[in-house]
């Protein structure tokens, strides 16, 4: 058995390993997982949290792991894979210094600007009053983001003067000091590309969208993200090629020369301008819940290709190109301010609806709902409307709406 260890218990890294144990060689191991993970074939959880790297480093010596994988991007940015790599383990993830791309705004604009990659224009403040009185003299909307990582709860949107000082106002009181970006509205539809990446080369794997919006016609608050689909017909097919020769090539050769080469799972976050594709952010790792409808539609191994491209080679993936896959995610009535937690969750018969399960416990040997993203029904249908249409009537019958919420647009950019 070549066994594998994933750091992560949320959609994103159900359908992780769900991949990985398609090949019934592997192993899957899951710390911390969720209950409903140790249901997938060869996949079992371990009750050790991604903070205690000690424990982590012994059981993937006690358990002769391969390899591991992480799912989420706080252990990486506290550098869980050094720790790995200094142990002489093998892990695919970037150090901690790579990952600053996603943990730092300003190392990503830096990079960026070195390498010649398009992006927003950008302002950049330690001073609150100095930030207050520029913002007070700029036209908008303008976009104000938190340096560090903030749980997608960083970035803000300002469409007046009057927004953006309520925005200071709760950037100043996150933790650590402050440093703020604010950076011009690029106007376009946004979209994200993800690479398997080795220090030096990249491959790409077919484009996503999420809808970060809790409610139809991208309205309300920002979330962890409400449903996904991929691939995306309405660009053309040079799009994927654009992305990786003039974003995800010129970034990683410009990290690899900084001596802090990027491995692992690489993220863009686009925005397709009429100047053409720019970057609004980087990722470390995969979205959740594009990971949900991107990694189902792979053909060949993802372990192997892992494995192959840490020993030096560019494998080669199959993904099927026939189909659209599309998936909404369920999430607890209330999310994303107060979710409730301790429900039943909605029975999802259907044959054709591939079930990713996040936010869930286990009481009286019973699954029940835990936290503001429950699970994500994805279906693969020849169009984005007819994959909408089914997802939305398998929903619509097996959900209760009292004790869930869930969007009925996803796919809109791609329907109008
Ligand atoms: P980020 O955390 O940087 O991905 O930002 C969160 C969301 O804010 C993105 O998914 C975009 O929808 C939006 N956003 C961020 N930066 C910009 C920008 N410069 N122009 C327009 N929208 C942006």
């Amino acid at each position: 058995m070549n066994r594998w260890l994933l750091i992560g218990n949320g959609g994103r890294e159900y359908v992780i390993a769900q991949t990985l144990a398609k090949n019934p060689e592997v192993e899957v191991f899951v710390a911390p997982g969720n209950p409903a993970m140790a249901d997938l074939e060869r996949v079992s959880t371990v009750a050790i949290f991604p903070e205690e790297v000690q424990r982590l480093l012994a059981f993937a010596v006690d358990k002769q792991v391969r390899c591991t994988v992480v799912g989420p991007e706080k252990p990486l940015a506290d550098g869980l894979v050094d720790a790995f790599r200094a142990a002489g383990l093998t892990i695919f993830g970037p150090t901690r210094q790579a990952a600053q791309l996603e943990a730092s705004k300003v190392f990503a604009k830096k990079v960026m600007a070195a390498a010649d990659v398009k992006t927003a224009d950008y302002q950049q403040f330690t001073d609150l009053e100095k930030a207050k009185s520029y913002l007070n003299q700029i036209k908008y909307p303008q976009v104000l983001k938190a340096n560090g990582l903030a749980g997608g709860k960083g970035v803000v949107i300002a469409q007046s003067f009057k927004e953006a000082e309520t925005a200071l106002e709760e950037i100043s009181q996150l933790a650590g000091p402050f440093e703020l970006l604010v950076e011009t509205f690029l106007e376009g539809q946004e979209f994200s590309a993800f690479a398997l990446v080795n220090g030096r080369q990249a491959v790409l794997m077919p484009l996503a969208q999420d809808h970060k919006r809790l409610r139809d016609g991208d309205e309300g608050p920002n979330t962890g993200g409400m449903g996904a689909y991929s691939p995306l017909p309405q660009f053309p097919s040079e799009t994927a090629s654009q992305v990786m020769t003039t974003v995800i090539q010129p970034v990683i050769d410009q990290l690899a020369a900084m001596g802090a080469p990027f491995v692992g799972f690489l993220y863009a976050g686009l925005i397709a301008t009429s100047e053409g594709l720019k970057v609004i952010e980087f990722n470390v790792r995969m979205g959740d819940p594009e990971t949900q409808v991107v990694l189902p539609q792979l053909q060949t191994d993802l372990g192997a290709a892992i494995l192959t491209l840490l020993g030096g080679q560019k494998p080669r993936l199959d993904w099927q190109s026939d189909s659209i896959y599309l998936g909404t995610v369920i999430a607890s009535a209330g999310y994303p301010r107060n979710g409730k937690d301790g429900v039943a969750l909605p029975g999802i018969t259907a044959a054709d609806a591939m079930v990713s399960y996040a936010g869930v416990t286990t009481k009286n040997s019973k699954w029940v709902s835990h936290g503001g993203r429950v699970m994500m029904v994805t279906v693969k249908a020849p169009s984005v409307l007819a994959a909408q249409k089914r997802v939305n009537q398998i929903l619509d019958h097996n959900v209760d709406q009292q004790a869930y919420t869930w969007r009925h647009d996803i796919g809109h950019s791609a329907i109008s």
